[in-house]
């Protein structure tokens, strides 16, 4: 992608992928902290009802009184449900009223439009806003792909890991016909890669060319310490500093910054 001009803003990135449990979130928490790490102003936004990625950064869901829900539907603005975390980014959380957003947005106009519309007012104050996306490739899935300008793919290495891959570039290929002719595919992110494995090392080599599609580098090793993290509320960025996985996100957020 072409670096972009500073006067509009932060460069929006969706992280989506309508498989559940490829590290989406992961890589939501721990990319966004990395950003910060390098100086970048980071918005996060929970896009999933399970609101995981709120939990991760310490933010106890079942006690947020506004959250994305209220902001997709209106009821709030952005700016004013947004919750500044331990990481060093600022986080829209969700909460469980997420679940019945998408039967609401359905019978109204323009619904792909809304979250796009929220991020306009807060564009200016942040330098990168990421999407964490919920697994399905429902409304709020395309609200996140209509308001991006890049997408990452989170997918481990293994070989089922491909299917449903093609579903998701035919939705991108309709998001950049009909709602956003800007989107782009930035890459694929391996994750949950396990290095030992010649199996995960020809899926990686295999993957960029099936799709063709960029693969980010380095890929994201598997290791418990991720398991660790959103228990104390914080990414492994801070909870475990110098292990491979937070070098990896490092690594990757490094080599996005150009395309900021
Ligand atoms: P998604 O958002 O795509 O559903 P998550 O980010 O919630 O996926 O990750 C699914 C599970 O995998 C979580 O339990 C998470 O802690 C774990 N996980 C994510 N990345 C890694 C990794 N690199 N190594 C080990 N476990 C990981
Ligand atoms: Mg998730």
């Amino acid at each position: 992608m072409p670096p972009r001009q500073r006067s509009s803003g932060a460069t929006i990135l969706a992280v989506a992928n309508q498989k559940g449990g490829v590290a989406k979130t992961t890589s939501v928490a721990s990319l966004g902290a990395a950003f910060a790490e390098l100086g970048k102003r980071v918005l996060l936004v929970d896009l999933d009802a399970q609101a995981c990625l709120t939990f991760s950064l310490g933010v106890d869901p079942d006690t947020v009184e506004e959250s994305i829900h209220h902001v997709l539907l209106g009821q709030a603005e952005l700016r004013d449900v947004l919750v500044a975390c331990d990481d060093g980014v600022d986080l829209v959380p969700s909460s469980i009223d997420l679940a019945g957003t998408e039967a609401v947005l359905l019978g109204r106009p323009a619904r792909e439009y809304v979250l796009q519309s929220a991020l306009a007012d807060v564009r200016k104050d942040y330098d990168v806003i990421l999407l964490d996306c919920s697994p399905s490739l429902g409304v709020l899935t395309l609200n996140a792909l209509t308001a991006a300008q890049g997408l990452i793919i989170p997918m481990p290495c293994e070989m089922l890991s491909h299917r449903g891959v093609g579903q998701l570039l035919d939705t991108v290929a309709d998001v950049k016909k009909f709602l956003n002719k800007k989107l782009k595919v930035i890459g694929i992110l391996p994750t949950l890669f396990d290095g030992r494995s010649t199996h995960a090392q020809e899926v990686l080599a295999d993957v960029g060319e099936r799709y063709g599609l960029p693969v980010l580098s380095p890929p994201i090793p598997r290791t418990v310490r991720f398991a660790e993290a959103p228990a104390v509320g914080r990414s492994i960025l801070a909870t475990s500093r110098s292990s491979k996985g937070a070098k990896a996100y490092r690594d990757v957020a490094t080599s996005l910054v150009p395309t900021l």
